[in-house]
């Protein structure tokens, strides 16, 4: 029944850490997936979590395996909302919130529901964008077509390009997805001055911005400040817009599956109708989300004190990861490699497009055994005091060919 399928490659991720695991060189170093470590190169449960654990674990609810509703725990998803629109926002009766399987749930979720009740004639992605939006809308039967975004001669936000490409090419209700903060694969992200270009040319063009927020708190640290462009294009009139928005990063609770979909329609009345879609939705695909991660984050989103604290734990995870750009860079300054080096400064979050070619990629794949994406993506966070300078010197040697 199923010989004559098409082969379909493993996701680039997951054949890079095949490969990784296979090698058997004493001296190796990964820097693939988006996923914080720490100092030492081990993965990190922030204290804040620890502390919510110890919490929530002491509560003993008798209750705590059951069900949530359809739309998840509502504790959650509010707070959630809050943090990511900002707890003054006066259109929140007109906010559709509903927790999801992370990011990715929320993503899927919400081009689900966006595909069937916008019928776009395409999504509209960044060129580059994360490898998984491509699929989620495939999977959904929509077109996929792709927006300029990266100039890879400057290394640069191709913002000329992106605004020409929205302005001549989409159609009225086409879908437009944007990264909250924080881009990736990039690292690199609009000014606040072209996010309000790119929120005109939606309104103008008709298209329906769609918000992916997986970063918040990892470009700046200020978890204000990571959502502002979202809060901007929420803040217009007559603005409708969705977002995806995530815990893995921001909590580290990657596994737990922690996230939301918020819709902002025009009116509660509209926002009504619009909850009972997504509802549908959810109900065919996981029934409910998963509970204890939601339990998690709520614990933290809502206390207070375990707030401050997760502040710094954003602010420890931020500041690694621009101390190892810092350190990267320095390495291949000192170490005389050919190219300008700037841009792993400048980019923020968790990735840095090296601008790499994919044949200096294999290069530091075969001879340092250092394994990157072949789009030259590295994850930031897998460098460490203990590695960097080993890698900048597999870099330089590729570089040098
Ligand atoms: N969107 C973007 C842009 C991402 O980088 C990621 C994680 N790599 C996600 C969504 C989804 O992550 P998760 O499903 O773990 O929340």
């Amino acid at each position: 029944l199923f010989s004559e399928l098409s082969d379909i490659p493993l996701d680039s991720h997951y054949a890079l850490k095949e490969e990784f695991s296979a090698d058997p060189a004493p001296k190796k170093v990964i820097l693939g997936s988006g996923i914080y470590r720490d100092g030492n190169g081990m993965p990190w449960v922030l204290p804040t979590v620890k502390e919510a654990e110890d919490i929530v674990d002491n509560i003993g609810d008798p209750g705590r395996y059951d069900y949530l509703q359809i739309a998840g725990s509502a504790a959650f998803y509010t707070a959630a909302r809050d943090l990511l629109f900002g707890r003054v926002d006066t259109k929140v009766e007109s906010i559709v919130s509903v927790q999801a399987v992370s990011g990715t749930g929320a993503n899927s979720l919400g081009a689900r529901f966006l595909s069937e009740s916008l019928k776009p004639s395409a999504v509209w992605l960044s060129n580059p964008s994360w490898v998984n939006h491509a699929n989620i809308w495939s999977l959904v039967g929509v077109e996929v077509k792709y927006y300029p975004y990266w100039d890879a001669e400057k290394r640069l936000l191709d913002f000329e390009n992106m605004i020409k490409t929205l302005e001549s090419h989409t159609k009225p209700g086409d879908v437009i997805v944007l990264h909250g903060c924080a881009h990736n694969p990039t690292g690199v992200d609009p000014t606040k001055d072209q996010w309000k270009t790119i929120a005109d040319v939606c309104q103008r063009r008709g298209l329906f911005p769609f918000f992916d927020n997986a970063y918040q708190g990892f470009a700046s640290g200020d978890l204000d400040e990571d959502a502002w462009a979202l809060r901007h294009f929420a803040g217009r009139e007559n603005m409708e817009l969705a977002a995806a928005q995530s815990f893995s990063k921001n909590m580290g609770l990657y596994g737990e599956r922690v996230g939301a979909l918020h819709i902002l329609t025009a009116s509660p009345d509209a926002a009504s109708k619009v909850k009972g879609h997504v509802l549908r939705i959810q109900r065919g695909q996981v029934s409910q989300p998963p509970r204890r991660g939601a339990t998690l984050a709520t614990t933290i989103l809502t206390n207070g004190k375990l707030f401050q604290k997760w502040l710094l734990d954003l602010r420890e995870m931020s500041s690694r990861i621009k101390d190892m750009r810092k350190a990267l860079h320095d390495e291949l300054v000192a170490l005389g490699t050919p190219g300008d080096w700037g841009h792993i400064l400048t980019q923020i979050g968790m990735f840095s497009y090296t601008g790499l070619s994919p044949a200096q990629v294999e290069h530091l794949r075969s001879e340092g055994h250092v394994y990157i994406l072949a789009s030259g993506r590295i994850s930031v966070p897998g460098l460490n005091p203990g590695n960097v300078k080993y890698v900048a010197a597999a870099i330089d040697k590729a570089v040098r060919g």
